[in-house]
């Protein structure tokens, strides 16, 4: 039986397991056995809730459909408590476990969508929100890297492309589903670990490679953008996400501790507050990364973590773990629920 089978199969059954624990009580069951009971707080991670034609244009690992995204509103402001991540980190500071069923919502990357369709569905259930902003791409407005290579992957001119990594030289036929796919792979996994300037050349040989037909609208906010936002939404947060949007334990320290201070900086330039919480590119730190945050001023970061899904009181409020937002209200319930954690998270992975 081929691989993918087997992991789908085995995903299958573990989902089913986790719905029926959820179901019975099983689960609230073990987390009171376990100690501590049902409080703490799942913190989730939407990007773009593009609509229209403009989510043609969007990576769909990084999209939850606006109509789905209304709906898991209406269902956090219905059965969960929603709290803004500053109040949850004056709280875990004072040594308290936030409430069973508290959410904290957080938006990475700055997508113009946040502003457009995010903030007034939020606004309208009185729910509140940080976005975490990589301040050189607001700066420019210029669409996240993963769209730009998704977009050239989706309206490309050429069948064929080459690519050269760490492991050397990949020819890829584009005509063959299983040959893009890890093509896309691979060229999302070069681009993610690339330091700013490596990055761009790769977006330049890659439109030249692939001659695509199209490009993205402005899926990115500019500091006008941003500036609307908080003032006409105060409910939502801005924090820091770097200036580059890369991977920081690629990063040699000195400038590492720099993408730390520009982006607070320009956060505090352009809006007039500095921003009080940070969230790591792709989850990647380290101990040494989380310093650096502590240092430049952040009161707490988002990435990393212990592996439990759920914040408690002695969770590292600068290893703050994030639950993706999935794109169907399938499981939702289950997803943001604080008694769904260890091995009953892991089962429905
Ligand atoms: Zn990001």
């Amino acid at each position: 039986m081929p691989q993918s089978w087997k992991r789908r199969l085995r995903e299958d059954y573990g989902r089913r397991l986790q719905s029926l624990a959820h179901a019975t009580g099983a689960m609230r069951c073990t987390a009171w056995l376990r100690g501590g009971g049902l409080r703490g707080a799942i913190i989730l991670m939407y990007h773009s809730v593009a609509e229209g034609d403009a989510r043609r244009f969007v990576d769909p690992r990084n999209h939850v459909p606006a109509a789905v995204f209304e709906q898991q509103a209406a269902f956090l402001a219905k059965h969960r408590t929603v709290v803004a991540l500053s109040q949850m980190i004056t709280m875990l500071q004072r040594g308290d476990a936030p409430a069973p069923g508290t959410v904290v919502i957080t938006f990475d990357d700055g997508y113009l969508d946040n502003l457009t369709t995010v903030a007034p569905v939020l606004k309208r259930y009185g729910l509140p929100a940080t976005i975490f902003l990589p301040t050189g791409y607001i700066d420019r407005a210029e669409t996240q890297w993963i769209d730009q290579a998704y977009t050239m992957f989706e309206r490309r001119l050429a069948n064929r492309i080459t690519w050269n990594d760490n492991r050397g030289e990949h020819c890829f036929d584009l005509d063959r589903p299983e040959d893009r796919r890890m093509a896309y792979q691979a060229i999302c996994a070069s681009l993610l670990t690339a330091s700013a300037d490596g990055r761009r050349t790769m977006l330049q040989l890659l439109q030249d490679g692939l001659g695509p037909t199209e490009q993205p609208p402005k899926l990115t906010m500019s500091w006008n953008d941003v500036r609307t936002l908080v003032l006409q939404y105060p409910d939502f947060d801005i924090g820091g996400h770097t200036t580059e949007h890369i991977d920081l334990t690629q990063t040699p320290v000195e400038q590492a501790r720099s993408e730390f201070h520009n982006c607070r900086h320009r956060i505090q330039e352009q809006t007039g507050r500095p921003p009080r919480h940070f969230s790591f590119p792709y989850g990647r730190t380290s101990s040494t990364l989380r310093m650096m945050a502590a240092d430049a001023g952040f009161d707490s970061a988002c990435g990393g973590g212990n592996g439990d899904a759920v914040v408690r009181s002695f969770t590292d409020i600068y290893a703050l773990p994030r639950v993706e937002a999935p794109a169907t209200m399938k499981r939702f319930d289950i997803l943001t629920s604080t008694a769904n954690t260890g091995f009953w998270r892991r089962l429905g992975r």
